[in-house]
């Protein structure tokens, strides 16, 4: 197998559990193969530390936006995103989308933070990092009437049904497949990973957070999205190689390297 075949689509290097040992993780992740990572913004509070974590290492790349869990934080212009975007280290914006698990009630001001994601997209022409959770419906129809197929993006730690997979795919969007997949309990998951078109599959670890088996409890890091791939592989009967080769051809199509 050849080194630095695996790219990890989103990843949080600068958050507690994978910033206090960066350059240790960032080793093993050279070690394991790790050829591109994404480190994904989820607040302006942070895009300082994320630019100088991409500015070290030229493997590594940056997003810029506002997760739709966080409150009490600096709520973004559409001018601001573009703002901080303006640096070729930065290839997405995101991670942005809709949320209705975690946060309840009124929540008119985080369709509004979206669709100020999507408006800084197009106007930048960079792809949309998208998190989505129980709010399918409500998610499909903003980037439809944002025109969010214009510039297409990813869905990233997919774990709605595939369905809403093809529907994400006709809107332009890679789906992201995550550790999840290799949770027992997970047959949605593993299902979507199985039966999507190759060329619309990325694979991440979203680390620190959902380490796969058997890793499974402990602080996830992009090295492990080798495991993500193995899964994958077996659930599509194709080689790891084939699943690598083929997710990091997709992953800077989908950061338009390529
Ligand atoms: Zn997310
Ligand atoms: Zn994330």
């Amino acid at each position: 197998m050849d080194l630095n075949n695996f790219a990890d689509s989103h990843c949080h290097l600068n958050y507690p559990g994978l910033i206090e040992q960066q350059s240790a993780v960032i080793k093993r992740m050279k070690k394991a193969g790790i050829g591109y990572a994404l480190n994904v913004c989820t607040k302006l509070e942070e895009i300082d530390d994320i630019i100088s974590t991409v500015d070290k290492y030229d493997f590594i790349y940056a997003s810029v936006g506002v997760h739709p869990d966080n409150v009490d934080v600096k709520e973004p212009s559409t001018d601001d995103i573009c703002y901080f975007s303006n640096n070729e280290k930065v290839v997405a914006i995101g991670e942005t989308g809709l949320d209705y698990f975690r946060l309840k009630g009124d929540l008119t001001w985080q369709r509004e933070r979206f669709r100020r994601h999507i408006r800084a997209a197009r106007e930048v022409k960079k792809p949309l990092i998208i998190h989505m959770r129980d709010a399918t419906d409500d998610t499909l129809k903003i980037l439809k009437q944002e025109k969010a197929y214009e510039i297409g993006g990813v869905m990233h730690c997919f774990t709605d049904t595939l369905d809403t997979a093809k529907k994400a795919i006709d809107l332009n969007f890679y789906i992201s497949i995550s550790g999840i997949v290799t949770f027992k309990n997970a047959e949605q998951v593993q299902h979507v990973a199985k039966n999507i078109p190759g060329e619309r599959l990325l694979i991440e670890t979203d680390s620190p957070f959902l380490a796969p088996v058997p890793y499974r409890g402990k602080t996830n890091e992009p090295s492990y999205v080798v495991q993500v791939a193995e899964k994958i592989a077996h659930l599509r009967s194709e080689s790891i190689d084939s699943v690598a080769i083929n997710t990091t051809e997709n992953f800077l199509s989908f950061i338009q390297k390529q």
